[in-house]
């Protein structure tokens, strides 16, 4: 593996559309490098503000033979991104790292590479049919969520099962699912760290989130007591799991606060929505660390700049508030240029700097 840094005026290849990916190419931009997007999607956000873009399904080889030919390293803001067809980028670098993509891909797999590495995930069961979600509701009990092992984000593809009457209404249908006992928790957080090309790691401080329908709707950083005392192990853990999958990136781990320690709930191994406020309230930004990171120029420092920051999303037609938003000027806007409002799409967000603590 090349550790050669991959110079400003090179092309950063995105594979994903999406608004991580404009956020992405704006800090590739400022420091002098070209962005190419690849997304099936044609009205790509991150295409808005990139320099090139090749609009193709994920899986057709020849494109992304082409487009990895173009790109001097390719990197993900989508971890859905098929596996199999990235055998065709050739010898352009990949970033952050496959093994992390096909594990993240997968709720099992991820469960199980995270206990495998120390951490304690919520009790699960894989469920194919109704035989293996009777013996899983019979071991781990009710409440609970089922959930697909794939392609589910943002509390899609999710059932809460509160009691065993709730699981009798179900179709399993052939999907391949997990069940986890319901967790109780004090307050999530996330843990986002940065590992750059040579092995060193920083984090940004954990921000507790609050979520609503399964969507991420508030990040406050400093995160309270019951999260701050539970960080260090957390930290631990992701530290552990960047090492094991030879990570170069941003990468975050959720959790939730228990009165048993840190629980993990999921993965993502690129930039997260939690980590929004970082580029406001930190000495670099997640973004900005990101494309550092996989040219393998030095980190930059994430140290939070003022006593607290509050990122809130604006979900679905909460966008349509911008102009009340932009009349106070303590406001920090970012629109993601989605040109259609649905129901629980993520169109912006507004992150607040404070001066006090306020969870
Ligand atoms: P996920 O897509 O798995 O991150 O789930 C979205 C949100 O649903 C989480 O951030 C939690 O608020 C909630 N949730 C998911 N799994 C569990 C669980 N096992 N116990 C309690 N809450 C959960």
């Amino acid at each position: 593996m090349t550790t050669d840094p991959i110079s400003p005026g090179s092309t950063i290849g995105i594979l994903g559309g999406g608004q991580l990916g404009r956020m992405l190419a704006m800090a590739a931009a400022q420091l002098g490098y070209r962005c190419h997007i690849y997304a099936p999607e044609r009205d790509s956000v991150a295409a808005e503000v990139a320099a090139d873009f090749t609009c193709a399904p994920y899986g057709d080889s020849e494109l992304l033979a082409k487009f990895a030919g173009a790109c001097d390293v390719i990197t993900y803001e989508f971890e859905n991104v098929p596996v199999a067809p990235l055998s065709f980028i050739g010898a352009t670098p990949l970033r952050a790292s496959v093994r992390a993509l096909e594990i993240a891909q997968d709720r099992l797999a991820e469960k199980r590479f995270v206990e495998h590495q120390g951490g304690t995930p919520a009790p699960f069961r894989a469920v194919e049919n109704e035989t293996e979600f009777t013996e899983a509701l019979e071991r781990i009990g009710t409440p609970g969520i089922l959930k697909t092992r794939r392609d589910g984000y943002d509390g899609k593809g999710q059932w809460r099962i509160m009691s065993p009457r709730d699981a009798e209404d179900l179709t399993l249908s052939g999907n391949r699912l997990i069940y986890e006992g319901f967790v109780d928790f004090a307050a999530e957080f996330s843990v986002i760290l940065v590992r750059g090309l040579d092995g060193e790691v920083r984090f940004w401080d954990s921000a507790q989130n609050d979520h609503s329908s399964g969507i991420l709707s508030r990040s406050v950083v400093p995160a309270g007591a019951e999260v701050t005392a539970q960080v260090p192990a957390a930290r631990e853990l992701a530290a552990r799991v960047a090492e094991a999958l030879g990570y170069v990136g941003v990468l975050t781990l959720e959790f939730f606060a228990t009165a048993n320690g840190p629980v993990f709930n999921e993965m993502a191994p690129r930039v997260h929505n939690s980590g929004h406020w970082t580029i406001e309230g930190a000495r670099t930004s997640q973004f900005e660390n990101h494309i550092r990171a996989i040219c393998g120029l030095p980190l930059g420092l994430t140290d939070l700049i003022v006593p607290a920051v509050q990122m809130d999303n604006l979900i679905g037609d909460q966008a349509n508030d911008w102009p009340d938003l932009l009349a106070d000027p303590a406001n920090h806007l970012h629109l993601y240029g989605k040109g259609e409002i649905n129901p629980g799409r993520k169109m912006g967000h507004v992150t607040r700097l404070l001066t006090g603590k306020t969870v």
